[in-house]
C-alpha cells in the first residue's frame, strides 16, 4: 500500500477503492514502454497497445464544431445548459442512423460524455446490492465500477477473480460465447460485442440465446456496442435488433472508435421503456433522474459535432476511416497466421487476440516489446482469460501497420 509521510486527514478511503486490483492496466503498460525507451533511445517503437484511435476527424465534422465553437462569442449564437439528455435533433439522428427498425426512439437515449462514464453512471444506478456477471476476458471497466460501487466481495489471489462476480468464459473453445446453462445467475450482465479484447462478435442466434437467457432469469444486460460499426461478417449490430431485447437490455455506445471522438468525448446510452425493476418502476425514469442529478448533459460543442457525424456527408467521410483501420487489421491478421500463430478477431473489431499457448501474456508482450519494439497489450489485463493472449490494436497510420506487420512476422518466424 502506498503511503504519505505528510499531513493526514481524519478521512477514511473508501472500502471499495482499496480492495482494485492491478492498478489501471493501461498505465502499466506506459510505466514498460517509458522504460523500453530509456534502455532504447533510438528504437523506433510503435504502438499498438491502447485502443486509441490516429486518423485525422474529417474536416466536415471538425468545420461543425468550430463554427459551433465561434457562435458562442456572439449575442445570437450563445447557448449555456442544453437538456441533461442530450440535444433532441441529435437524439433524433441516432435513433435513425443505429436504430432503424429496432422500435428504439430518440426520447429513449441519453447522450453523453462516452461509454465510458455512461458504465460508471449505470452502476452507480445499480447499485451495490445487485450481483453481476462479464465476460471473461473484457474490457476492464465494467468489473473496475463494479468494484468502486462495491458489488465485487473480496479479490481472490488463487483464481484471480472477485469473489460475487460471474465471470463468464469466451474463449477460442467455446467460440467466445458462454455456456449460459452452466451459469449462475445475477441480477446485470455485461456483454460486450464486438468484444474487447478477442475481437468477436455475437452472432444472432449468440445474442437471441442471451435475451431468452435474461428473460427467463429475470436479469438486465448492459449491452456495450462501442465497436458495432467495425462488423463486417453480418451479426447484430445492436442487441435490440433481437426480439425481445426491449425488456431486458440496456445499450451503451460510443462515437469514440467510429468518429474518432476519443479525445473529443461523446457517447449515449439507450434505455428502453420497457425495462422494468422488479416493483414494476421504468428504469428509464431513474436513469433519467440520475443523469439529471449527476451530469448535466454532454459538451453542446461535442454534440454539434456528432450532428456532423450522422449527416450523409459525414457519415461517409466516417465509414472510409473506419474502412481504413478494417485494411489495418486485416494486414496484421494476415502477416501473424502466415507465421503459423493462432489469430482472431480483427475482422468486426479494430483488435486482433493472439494466441500463445502455455505461455504468460506479461512475457509474450515483454518479448515483443524487447525484440521487435511493439508495444501490444498482455491479455491477463482483460482478466484470468486473456492469461495466453496479447492484444494487437489496428488502429494506425499504414506505414507503421506495415512495419508492425513485418517485425512481427520475423521474430515469429524463427521461434
Ligand atoms: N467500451 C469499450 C468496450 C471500450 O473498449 C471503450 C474504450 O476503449 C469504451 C467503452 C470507452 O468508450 P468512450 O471513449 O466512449 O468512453
Amino acid at each position: 500500500m502506498q503511503r504519505n509521510t505528510g499531513h493526514c486527514t481524519n478521512v477514511p478511503r473508501n472500502v471499495n477503492m482499496e480492495s482494485l486490483r492491478n492498478g489501471y492496466l493501461f498505465p502499466e503498460i506506459s510505466l514498460r514502454e517509458l522504460e523500453h525507451i530509456q534502455k532504447y533511445p533510438d528504437s523506433e517503437l510503435i504502438r499498438l497497445g491502447i485502443g486509441d484511435t490516429t486518423n485525422p476527424i474529417p474536416d466536415i465534422i471538425t468545420s461543425a464544431m468550430a463554427e459551433y465553437a465561434r457562435a458562442l462569442s456572439t449575442v445570437r449564437g450563445y447557448r449555456g445548459y442544453g437538456a441533461e439528455q442530450g440535444n433532441k435533433e441529435l437524439r433524433q439522428a441516432i435513433a435513425e442512423t443505429f436504430y432503424e427498425d429496432t422500435g428504439v426512439k430518440g426520447g429513449e437515449i441519453f447522450v453523453s460524455d462516452g461509454a465510458q462514464s455512461d458504465i460508471s453512471r449505470l452502476q452507480l444506478l445499480f447499485g451495490s446490492n445487485v450481483t453481476m456477471a462479464v465476460q471473461n476476458p473484457s474490457f476492464p471497466a465494467y468489473i473496475d465500477t463494479s468494484v468502486i460501487v462495491g458489488q465485487a466481495g473480496e479479490f481472490q489471489e488463487e483464481t484471480g477473480k472477485y469473489r460475487n462476480i460471474v465471470y463468464m468464459n469466451c474463449l477460442p473453445e467455446n467460440n467466445f460465447f458462454p455456456d449460459l446453462s452452466t451459469m449462475p445467475r445475477t441480477d446485470i450482465i455485461f456483454f460486450c460485442s464486438p468484444n474487447n479484447p478477442t475481437g468477436s462478435a455475437a452472432s444472432r442466434l449468440q445474442l437471441e440465446q442471451l435475451v431468452a437467457y435474461a428473460k427467463a432469469k429475470g436479469s438486465i444486460i448492459v449491452y456495450d456496442s462501442a465497436y458495432s460499426v467495425f462488423i463486417t461478417d453480418g451479426s447484430p449490430k445492436s442487441i435490440f435488433e433481437i426480439p425481445g431485447a426491449r425488456e431486458v437490455a440496456i445499450e451503451v455506445s460510443s462515437f469514440s472508435k467510429f468518429a474518432g471522438f476519443t479525445g473529443v468525448r461523446l457517447g449515449w446510452t439507450v434505455v428502453p421503456k420497457e425495462l422494468l425493476y422488479s416493483t414494476g418502476f421504468p428504469v428509464i425514469k431513474d436513469y433519467n433522474r440520475l443523469v439529471c442529478t449527476s451530469f448535466n448533459g454532454a459538451s453542446s460543442i461535442s454534440q454539434a459535432g456528432g450532428l456532423a457525424c450522422l449527416s450523409p456527408e459525414g457519415y461517409t467521410a466516417l465509414n472510409a476511416v473506419v474502412d481504413y483501420y478494417k485494411d489495418n487489421a486485416k494486414m496484421i491478421c494476415d502477416a501473424l497466421a502466415s507465421v503459423g500463430l493462432k489469430v482472431y478477431g480483427g475482422r468486426n473489431a479494430p483488435y486482433v487476440w493472439v494466441h500463445f499457448p502455455g505461455l504468460k501474456s506479461w512475457d509474450v508482450f515483454a518479448e515483443i516489446l524487447e525484440k521487435a519494439h511493439v508495444i501490444t497489450v498482455p491479455g491477463r489485463g482483460f482478466g484470468p482469460g486473456g492469461e495466453e493472449f496479447i492484444r494487437i490494436s489496428t488502429f494506425g497510420h499504414r506505414e507503421s501497420i506495415a512495419e508492425a506487420s513485418r517485425r512481427l512476422k520475423s521474430l515469429f518466424i524463427h521461434n
